[in-house]
């Protein structure tokens, strides 16, 4: 016998008329469990909403571009009594409060094997030589590229405005607001040194609104320079159909694009804990924290990597107290140890606590509080929060796209696949940026999406980066490149350090920050640098030098004997090269006997 089942729309989070930006299903149609059977679209996050078990479609109840709720009733689906569950309201949980497992390092890039048979349809008149999907630092960059090479491309972008999550939400309006407490500290920190200023007066409105200039300005001029470059820019939300073609919808309905090559540079979004009461406007991933829309008398930050401790920065600077609660045994895993201390003494004296080995089990949403419940070793069991941001990593679009109607591969993890050029299982289907691979950084989506551009321009280019720079913004800065000593160890690979305290720089010392240090690694076979690490202000400026050293493959001498500006903090690069030839004259280094 059979029986009815009512599908209804399911808690996406903090929604209300979300947009149904594709059916998938027709009236009638026989459906297996778990095939989607609509797209939403919040400002968070794209899901699908499954079958909950194998039947026939019944009634279709929402139609593309009609707006819906909680609880709206989406489709009647008739199933075999044997297998109805009891409950006739199936309300399943979102993509993103699915607890996601910590994605693991991946390769830059993977050997993949390409299917070639797939390009060789040139005869095909396609709308586009080129169409990008996504258009953040990867998108856009491809696409700039591609057309200055001379094909007729087309950035297919959800939102209006261009950027992705660097320039919208991500490196670009973090940065504009760690600059902010940057200031406040050193305003606060010349005290001692007999310069006083009064307490400053946030005008929340006014940063909020500089913040918004800031990367609007960006924003703009990316979509001036698609213009002055003849790019087809079309918002909508972008899903494969097969292998040369995409279905695009926006408000203005759907539309078919077809293509010979694409870009897949769909990005990530941020990992949700599952179990939180995401629904309350006072939880935040990290776009809802630069929004800025109060400064929150007390903070939780959950996950104390790069993302939560450039936010914890800047709210504390701002005001709040800050709780960090981290469940490795270290902030900022992935930086050596060393690196981490001074970070690490300057939070605990700004930051309320600083928790690690510690999770986050469970938040309640009371009326007056946010009630977090810790487990760990001597934490308290429940502290109470007026907003709780929870930054504990990033997943990859891969799994939202349609990629399997184009027959492109994508992992287990929602990562695509790619050779050194950036082509996916498909010969003429490309990906870059996060949607590859770890490190999600900007300049690894930048560099990876020129190869990919002039790839398809016909060039014979590779992804060959030796190292991928990584910098956390925080005060001080911590900055890292190549191997670092941790990995060192963990790999037997014979290494030698140069390290120089910036308690020897006059230039840190002359700016009351001489916490630092630069630390350089080299081959003890050929001198050649093989990696380094800084921590103190402005790391992320000096770690390029290491950069180009590895990637010049220069030796120490190579880096000492290279004259730097004095006083600068540049300085102490060549200084630590110094300290590994033993030829140092500003540290006094006894002869070991
Ligand atoms: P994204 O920037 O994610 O862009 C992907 C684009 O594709 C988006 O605009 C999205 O809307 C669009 N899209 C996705 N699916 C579809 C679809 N189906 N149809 C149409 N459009 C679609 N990195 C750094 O290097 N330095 C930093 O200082 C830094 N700070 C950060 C701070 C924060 C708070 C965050 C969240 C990230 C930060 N990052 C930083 C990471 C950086 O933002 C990303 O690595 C980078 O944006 C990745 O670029 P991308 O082009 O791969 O993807």
């Amino acid at each position: 016998m059979a029986k009815t089942l009512k599908i209804l729309v399911p808690d996406v989070g903090d929604f209300d008329s979300i947009p149904v930006i594709e059916v998938l299903v027709n009236v009638g149609d026989v459906v297996a469990a778990e095939q989607s059977l609509i797209t939403l679209e919040s400002d968070k996050a794209t899901m699908e909403v499954p079958a909950p078990q194998a039947g026939k479609i019944l009634s279709l109840d929402v139609a593309l571009g009609d707006t819906v709720n909680l609880g709206d009733l989406i489709a009647t689906l008739e199933v075999e009594a044997s297998v109805a569950k009891q409950s006739t309201n199936y309300i399943p949980v979102r993509e993103s409060q699915l607890e996601l497992p910590t994605i693991a390092a991946a390769e830059t890039v993977k050997p993949v094997s390409v299917d070639t048979d797939s390009s060789e349809e040139t005869s095909v008149d396609y709308d586009f030589d080129l169409v990008v999907l996504g258009a953040g630092p990867g998108g856009y960059t491809a696409a700039f590229r591609a057309a200055d090479l001379g094909l007729n491309v087309a950035l297919i972008e959800r939102y209006s405005s261009l950027g992705g999550v660097c320039l919208n939400v991500g490196c670009i309006p973090s940065k504009a607001l760690l600059h902010t407490a940057r200031v406040i500290d050193e305003a606060a920190a010349m005290s001692a040194h007999g310069l006083r200023f009064g307490k400053p007066e946030i005008d929340i409105t006014q940063l909020r609104n500089w913040k918004g200039s800031v990367v609007s300005q960006l924003t703009g001029g990316l979509a001036k320079m698609a213009k002055q470059r003849k790019i087809t820019v079309i918002t909508g939300h972008a899903r494969f159909t097969d292998k040369h073609s995409l279905m695009v919808a926006s408000e203005a309905g759907l539309k078919a694009v077809s293509f010979s090559r694409c870009i897949i540079a769909a990005g990530s979004q941020s990992v949700k804990l599952s179990g939180l009461p995401w629904e309350d406007p006072r939880m935040m991933d990290s776009t809802d924290a630069l929004e800025l829309e109060d400064i929150p008398q007390r903070l939780l930050v959950v996950g104390g990597g790069i993302i939560g401790l450039e936010m914890a920065t800047v709210y504390q600077a701002l005001g709040s107290q800050v709780t960090v609660v981290e469940m490795l045994d270290q902030l900022i895993p992935g930086a050596d140890k060393d690196l981490v201390r001074p970070l690490q003494r300057r939070l605990k004296e700004r930051m309320n606590n600083i928790f690690l080995k510690t999770r986050v089990e469970n938040v309640e949403a009371t009326e007056d509080a946010l009630i977090a419940t810790l487990s760990g070793k001597n934490v308290p069991e429940k502290l109470k929060f007026d907003r709780v941001l929870v930054a504990i990593g990033r997943t990859p679009n891969g799994n939202l796209i349609g990629a399997e109607k184009a027959d492109v591969h994508v992992d287990d993890r929602g990562f695509i696949p790619v050779n050194t050029q950036m082509q996916t299982n498909q010969a003429h289907i490309f990906a870059i940026g996060d949607i590859v691979g770890q490190p999600m950084l900007a300049h690894k989506a930048t560099h990876e999406a020129k190869v990919a551009a002039e790839v398809c321009a016909g060039e014979k280019s590779f992804f060959d980066a030796r190292v991928i720079p990584s910098v956390a913004y925080t005060d001080p800065e911590i900055a890292w490149v190549g191997v670092t000593e941790t990995e060192a160890k963990q790999q037997g690979i014979d290494y030698k350090v140069g390290k120089f305290p910036w308690a020897a720089s006059g230039r840190a010392l002359g700016i009351a920050r001489s916490e630092g240090f630069s630390k350089l690694l080299f081959d003890p076979k050929t001198d050649q640098i093989i990696g380094a690490g800084i921590v103190g202000v402005n790391a992320g400026d000096l770690i390029s030098e290491c950069s180009l050293a590895i990637e010049m493959g220069a030796e120490a001498a190579d880096i000492g004997l290279t004259i730097h500006p004095h006083p600068t903090l540049s300085e102490t690069v060549a200084m630590a090269a110094e300290v590994f030839e033993g030829t140092i004259t500003d540290l006094y280094i006894p002869k070991r006997k």
